[in-house]
């Protein structure tokens, strides 16, 4: 099966410091086919205030490392948090049209002020109800877009990730927590022929033995879902399309019938055997 990697991390991101060349350089080592870059566009995440990505010297660099790495199939995307509220959607949106883009990743966050790492996040609701407002607040941001300007929504299970860090190392992101917001966000996605990221982030948090699930995937599948992108989030080599098998397989267990890789924001479909 091809080898791709639709979600990484470089320096040009403010939560990561590895030069976009040591990615290049391990998806090279693993004998990968594509990938596709995806700084953080975030705007008005009040972690990341002052050093929001400068994406005219990001994409520069990318189209000097491509020039020098014609043996991998490179692609320029970004990873827009389309949380940043209605007065900062404009602005969002013109970065996105500064440069010719291969692919966006919608995504949230930081969510009313805070965000799944921090523990205001689930002050005063329970684990379910802090799945519901997460969904929610992705959605809300979601329909701000304009639908040219993004390809995937992406880590809908991330708070999963934030709570395992803070500490409960059994939460579990499940479809039944948030099943009307969730339906309502893949009918959304479904509707404007876009589709979701199977992100394995959340994954690596999993315990030995513990299987990863992915019961919202196969809702979205019901509810007309027909391709996802993979990506590995990594924000360091190492996690560099790690368990990518893992992730085809869940795709494949979940009923997706095709994995997507971006040109131009259109995508281009390989079927999930
Ligand atoms: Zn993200
Ligand atoms: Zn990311």
């Amino acid at each position: 099966m091809y080898r791709c990697d639709y979600h990484l991390h470089t320096s040009f991101s403010p939560d990561c410091d590895t030069p976009m060349e040591k990615q290049i350089q391990k998806a090279l080592e693993l004998g990968m086919d594509e990938i596709c870059f995806t700084d953080h566009l975030e705007l008005n995440f009040r972690k990341w205030a002052g050093r929001e990505i400068d994406v005219l010297a990001c994409k520069k660099r990318f189209d000097e490392l491509k020039e020098q790495n014609k043996g991998l199939t490179m692609r320029f995307g970004l990873e827009a948090g389309v949380t940043c509220g209605e007065d900062y959607m404009d602005e969002l949106k013109k970065n996105l049209r500064l440069v010719p883009l291969d692919f966006v990743i919608a995504s949230a966050h930081g969510v009313g002020g805070t965000d799944p790492f921090e523990p205001e996040f689930y002050e005063g609701k329970t684990w379910e109800e802090s799945c519901r407002f997460y969904v929610e607040g992705l959605y809300e941001g979601l329909k701000m877009m304009d639908p040219a300007l993004y390809c995937c929504v992406g880590h809908v299970d991330f708070p999963m990730k934030g709570r395992r860090i803070l500490g409960d190392i059994d939460a579990v992101f499940h479809y039944r927590y948030a099943a009307d917001q969730l339906d309502e966000l893949f009918r959304y996605i479904v509707d404007q022929g876009k589709c979701l990221e199977l992100n394995m982030s959340s994954f690596r948090t999993l315990k030995e033995g513990e299987r990863p699930q992915t019961d919202w995937l196969k809702r979205y599948v019901e509810l007309g879902g027909e391709y996802i992108t993979i990506g590995s989030d990594a924000h360091i080599p190492g996690h560099v399309n790690l368990l990518y098998d893992d992730a085809l397989a869940l795709a494949k267990s979940a009923g997706v019938k095709y994995l997507a890789v971006f040109e131009e924001m259109k995508p281009k479909m390989i079927p999930i055997k």
